[in-house]
């Protein structure tokens, strides 16, 4: 028996290096909230916690507030039987990076009362995966320098945010591509496009030659339409994100024949709903990537673990603990430049 004995929450703020800034929103920090599970033996899991207003709809105060909800559903549960504990944290519907962060707390501590590392529980498919790193939204100059840097620190999928500026968008393209030739591209607007200025930047972008492995979030979250016309009108694959938080989302997707790619996160999914995509999309022959919130190594040592386990992912946007000011790394990998490993 392994049963859980209490649940702590703790808040953490992390300062960015620099202002993250993409469609319509820069942010400065995050606050994230770190969850630990203690068994009754002392063994401890961790998990973390990073709330997003614009995707999810989070408030970390909100957050805060759901422990004694999260402790009356899940102390005296065990470990050993996870599937259980998932079952009822799934009804955290609308505090879903707090059910990332408790779901996969859990699963780290069954992983330490077994001596088994997670990502192997999920499956041990890879071990080892390469990150992308992202570009922000700024002047062209700025966007260029960051693209050098990148591809110096041996980077070789860049991420590039647009969305705020088609022209402008249009120009970065090219001025990156300049000086990061061989490097692959996701292109995120964070739905800050309409289908039709969507269709343009992708058909314009062709036309020069311009390679783009994914066309990330187009247009608004709630318009399914758009994006099914954004897939069918573009050259090159398009992912939803945004628009795809829950495994009924991804059915809709799917069954409305909108989208090439899925864009898991846990923060917006949960292990469990993570889990299901993955069987979802796999089984329609749709493709894959994960990515992230603002989570800290801590968090994204997660979405690692998930990566390895499962094995089913193109591309691993796994960036954030890159820029964000830690005082202490706290994954359960190894970063070698772009590749993390265990
Ligand atoms: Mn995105």
């Amino acid at each position: 028996m392994a049963k859980i004995k209490k649940v702590e929450f703790k808040l953490n703020t992390f300062e960015y290096i620099k202002p993250f800034h993409i469609a319509n929103n820069i942010t400065y920090q995050t606050e994230n909230i770190e969850v630990i599970v203690e068994l009754e033996n002392g063994i401890q899991g961790f998990g973390e916690a990073s709330p997003s207003f614009r995707v999810n709809g989070e408030r970390v105060e909100a957050l805060m507030a759901l422990k004694k909800v999260v402790q009356e559903m899940i102390v005296g549960m065990d470990v050993r039987e996870y599937r259980k504990i998932f079952e009822r944290t799934d009804s955290l519907r609308s505090a879903s990076s707090m059910k990332a962060a408790v779901q996969y707390a859990v699963l780290d501590a069954f992983s330490e009362e077994i001596g088994v590392p997670v990502y192997q529980l999920l499956g041990g498919a890879k071990r080892e995966v390469e990150t992308d790193y992202t570009i922000s939204i700024g002047s062209i100059e700025e966007r260029v320098e960051e693209a050098k840097r990148i591809v110096d620190w041996g980077y070789r999928v860049i991420k590039i945010k647009v969305g705020e500026n088609l022209e402008e968008d249009i120009q970065a393209m090219i001025a990156i591509h300049e000086v990061s030739k061989g490097c692959k591209y996701i292109v995120d607007a964070n739905t800050g496009y309409t289908p039709k200025e969507a269709v343009k930047f992708v058909k314009e972008i062709y036309r020069l030659g311009i390679d783009i492995s994914i066309f990330e979030q187009p247009v608004p979250m709630t318009d399914i339409e758009g994006l099914k016309y954004v897939r069918w009108n573009s050259p090159f694959p398009v992912a939803a994100d945004e628009s795809a938080r829950t495994k009924y989302d991804v059915m809709r997707l799917l069954k409305e024949e909108a989208v090439d790619y899925i864009n898991i996160k846990l923060m917006k999914s949960g292990i469990s709903d993570a889990l299901a995509i993955v069987e979802i999309v796999k089984t329609a022959n749709l493709g894959l990537m994960i990515g992230c919130m603002g989570e800290s190594s801590l968090g994204v040592n997660q979405s690692v673990h998930f990566a390895l386990g499962t094995g089913v992912f193109d591309f691993h946007d796994l960036d954030t603990p890159l820029m964000l000011k830690e005082p202490k790394f706290r994954g359960k990998y190894k970063v070698e430049g772009p590749v993390y490993k265990v």
